[in-house]
């Protein structure tokens, strides 16, 4: 069966460390600016009844993505299990795919080209996991194939309550956060 890669995010054991935003620059080697992952923090309610969701975000890997379409050099492609990713041999900088994200997901690399989370591919096709799931130190993230019944993220979504961003996109995301 096809692999559809996704994970979920366990908002309420995110404690906001940023461990995972330094484990996504580490092993990618990004520059100073430059960033796959980061927190949201969000706070709900009226005082003093307040509620505050962390979330660590990253690009949704939309089934539905309008980035690839945007792209006018086919840098942005969608690669195994649905990963969406960029060539950056074939990308030009022109933006036109972060103007078509509405998550915020994409940046400009110092090198010119976009950058954005590969769901650390080249982990995965080595049998490792992303390296932000690995350091998360409250194991808050968890990677894995919806389209496999075990997966232990298809388990999470068939069992807990969940959200995505910003669902009337349309762009069917394939992070899922966990409440
Ligand atoms: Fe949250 Fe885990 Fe990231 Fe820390 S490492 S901010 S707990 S997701
Ligand atoms: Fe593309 Fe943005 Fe969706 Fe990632 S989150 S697949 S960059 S539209
Ligand atoms: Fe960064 Fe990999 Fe995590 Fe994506 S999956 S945020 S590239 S560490």
């Amino acid at each position: 069966m096809k692999k559809r890669y996704a994970m979920a995010m366990d908002t309420r054991r995110c404690v906001g460390c940023n461990a995972c935003v330094i484990a996504c620059k580490t092993e990618n080697a990004l520059h100073t600016g430059g960033f796959r992952d980061w927190i949201v923090q969000e706070v709900s309610g009226t005082f003093p009844s307040l509620q505050m969701e962390i979330r660590s975000e990253r690009c949704n890997h939309c089934s539905d993505a309008p980035c690839v379409g945007a792209c006018p050099t086919g840098a942005s492609h969608v690669a195994e299990g649905g990963v969406v990713m960029v060539n950056k041999q074939k990308c030009t900088g022109c933006k036109a795919c972060i103007a078509s994200c509405a998550y915020g997901a994409r940046y400009v690399h110092e090198d010119g080209f976009v950058d954005k989370c590969t769901f650390c591919l080249h982990r995965v096709q080595k049998g490792k996991q992303p390296a932000c799931v690995e350091t998360c130190p409250t194991r808050s993230l968890t990677f894995g194939d919806l389209a496999d019944p075990e997966s232990p993220v298809t388990r999470l979504v068939r069992t807990r309550r969940f959200k995505v961003l910003q669902p009337e996109t349309g762009n069917e995301p394939n992070l899922y956060f966990l409440s």
